[in-house]
């Protein structure tokens, strides 16, 4: 893989404290948060710890451990949200990946939208 992270992003600057945030959850790997411009009444980013770009970046270079965190981390904020579709009203995932993606911020995140009916586009 060719990618090269810059470490300037805001995310980079969120994990070392630089930038603050609404906490949804951290776990040793994985953290979340409110996006500060939220698209729906729930918007949590989901991002690892680790310095990834995009999903396939993660995908391809990531431990396992830090894998299985980070969709366990997901799984954790749909059940404290309520908006799984087994017991409430569902949610969209997106990850934004590069220059076509329109992916601002370039450390890998996953967005969780919930909380009204999101319609048919993704962006
Ligand atoms: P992308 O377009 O890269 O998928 O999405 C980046 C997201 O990061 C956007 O939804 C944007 O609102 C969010 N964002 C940008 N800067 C900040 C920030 O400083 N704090 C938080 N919490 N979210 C941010």
């Amino acid at each position: 893989m060719a990618y090269t992270y810059d470490d300037q992003n805001i995310f980079a600057k969120i994990l070392r404290g630089e930038i603050p945030n609404r906490t949804v959850i951290e776990t040793e790997h994985t953290l979340a948060f409110d996006d500060i411009a939220p698209q729906a009444p729930h918007h949590v980013l989901v991002i690892p710890k680790g310095f990834y770009v995009t999903a396939d970046h993660f995908a391809a270079e990531a431990s396992e451990a830090e894998i299985v965190d980070f969709w366990r981390t997901f799984g954790s904020i749909c059940a404290d949200l309520g908006v799984s579709p087994d017991a409430g009203d569902g949610y969209r995932i997106i990850a934004n990946s590069g220059r076509h993606g329109v992916q601002d911020v370039p450390h890998f995140h996953l967005h969780i939208l919930a909380g009204r009916p999101l319609g048919r586009m993704l962006k």
